[in-house]
C-alpha cells in the first residue's frame, strides 16, 4: 500500500548537522517524499544523470497504524504500527545549490528510488526504539555506525508535532533522521542498512542511461 504522505526529518542527529556545517535545530526540520520514490529491499536505486553526487542516509522509519489529528506525545506511541529501515537518498549537490538560493529540498530528496524501505517488523518486536545500533556498509566498508539513542527529538515528540501539522493516515512514514557518516554512492555499490532487531535492507546503485 501507497503512503499519502512520507514525512522526513532533517539533521535530527547532532553530529550528523555538525558534519553537515548546519544549525543543531530547536525545532524539528521537516520535508517530504514523494510516494514514487519508494523501492522494495532488492531493487535498484538510480543515481539520475542530473547529480554527481548522491548521497546515502540510513534512517529508522516508522509506520503509522491509524489515523490521528494534534496527537499528545503521551499517546504517541500508540499510533506507530511498526518499524524497518529506510534509505534517505539525497542529490547533495542539488540540494546545497537549493540552500544557496532558498529554495525547497524536494527535487534533491524526490527522485524515483530516493526512498529504498526494508520490510517492517512489529511495534511489539521492538522493545526500545532509541536504543539501536543503526548503520550503513557499502561493498563490504561500513560508513555510518550510530545509535537511534541520539536522536534529538525521539519519535512521541516527532509524532506530536507532525500530527499538529498534518493529519497522519494508516500506513504513513516518518524518516526520522540519519546518524553521521553520510557519503556518495557510485554506480555498481552494494548498499546494506542495518537496525539492531529489524530485517536487513539490501540495494544496489546503477547510473541512469
Ligand atoms: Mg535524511
Amino acid at each position: 500500500m501507497n503512503p499519502s504522505k512520507i514525512l522526513c526529518i532533517g539533521r535530527n542527529y547532532t553530529r550528523h548537522a555538525v558534519e553537515m556545517s548546519s544549525v543543531i535545530p530547536t525545532v524539528p526540520l521537516v520535508f517530504l517524499k514523494p510516494p514514487s520514490a519508494l523501492i522494495n529491499p532488492g531493487d535498484e536505486i538510480v543515481l539520475p544523470g542530473v547529480s554527481s553526487d548522491v548521497h546515502h542516509e540510513v534512517e529508522l522509519v516508522v509506520r503509522i497504524a491509524r489515523q490521528g489529528k494534534s496527537i499528545l506525545r503521551e499517546q504517541a506511541m500508540s499510533f506507530v504500527e511498526g518499524y524497518a529501515v529506510g534509505l534517505d537518498l539525497t542529490a547533495r549537490d542539488i540540494q546545497a545549490e537549493a540552500k544557496k538560493k532558498g529554495y525547497p529540498w524536494s527535487v534533491a530528496k524526490g527522485f524515483d528510488t530516493f526512498a529504498p524501505l526494508g520490510a517492517f517488523s512489529p511495534v511489539s518486536d521492538i522493545k526500545n526504539p532509541h536504543a539501536l545500533d543503526i548503520s550503513l556498509s557499502i561493498n563490504g566498508n561500513v560508513r555510518q555506525s550510530g545509535n537511534t539513542r541520539d536522536m534529538i527529538f525521539d519519535i512521541p515528540f516527532l509524532i506530536e508535532y507532525l500530527s499538529g501539522i498534518f493529519t497522519l493516515m494508516p500506513g504513513d512514514l516518518i524518516y526520522t533522521g540519519t546518524p553521521e557518516g553520510v557519503g556518495p554512492v557510485e554506480d555498481g555499490d552494494e548498499l546494506e542498512a542495518k537496525i539492531s532487531g529489524l530485517p536487513v535492507l539490501n540495494v544496489r546503485a546503477r547510473r541512469a542511461g
